[in-house]
């Protein structure tokens, strides 16, 4: 796939020191990837600076790319009575390009669900199985039957199924309750061997 993602902000904010400083921040979600863009914008420009930061897997932010002030500097306003947003936006825009070209455009997915995708290949289509999967087949699936649902189990094993309603007890609870065949929720107020009414 060579499509690249569409940025969704998720978070803005600014903020002015009027005569000293104003600076931009916006947070946006490519993909599987969270990127903030923060630019500062003082009275020098050896205190300005604009960068986009990467969310690592620690919960970190870690640097990606940076647009240095002389190039931006000029064309951006004294911090005196400034809207912080209207005046450092494009800079935040030309970051976001850098990133979309800098992160890999396509998903990764976990080598275990490709394990497991690659078990149920197999076991409906033999061990040289093969199949292509269309935009209508995904449709098909997703208009009929249950939902789907991936549920890891004690022994190391995992179901893969459609055979459920969305609020029968062995999805609900991820697996922990039985199904009683009819997808039947499990009211409440219900004790396990009593009386049914
Ligand atoms: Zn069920």
């Amino acid at each position: 796939m060579t499509t690249s993602f569409q940025p969704v902000t998720v978070d803005e904010d600014f903020d002015v020191n009027s005569g000293s400083s104003y600076s931009y921040t916006r947070t946006v979600h490519l993909g599987p990837y969270t990127v903030q863009m923060r630019v500062q914008r003082s009275i020098r420009p050896h205190d300005s600076w604009a960068v986009a930061e990467i969310l690592s897997a620690d919960l970190t932010w870690t640097a990606l790319a940076h647009t240095h002030s002389d190039r931006w500097f000029e064309h951006t306003t004294e911090p005196y009575g400034v809207n912080a947003k209207d005046e450092l936006n494009e800079i935040a825009d030309d970051l976001i390009r850098r990133v979309i070209a800098i992160i890999p455009s396509n998903t990764t997915v976990p080598q275990q669900t490709l394990d497991v995708i690659g078990a149920l290949l197999s076991h409906t289509y033999g061990s040289t199985g093969e199949r292509v999967i269309t935009a209508d087949d995904m449709r098909w699936a997703k208009e009929h039957g249950g939902p789907f649902r991936l549920l890891q189990r004690q022994d190391g094993s995992v179901l893969l199924t459609k055979a459920h309603r969305y609020d029968c007890p062995l999805l609900a609870t991820a697996g922990a309750q039985v199904c009683d065949g009819l997808c039947v929720p499990v009211p409440p107020t219900a004790v396990p061997g009593g009386s049914t009414p």
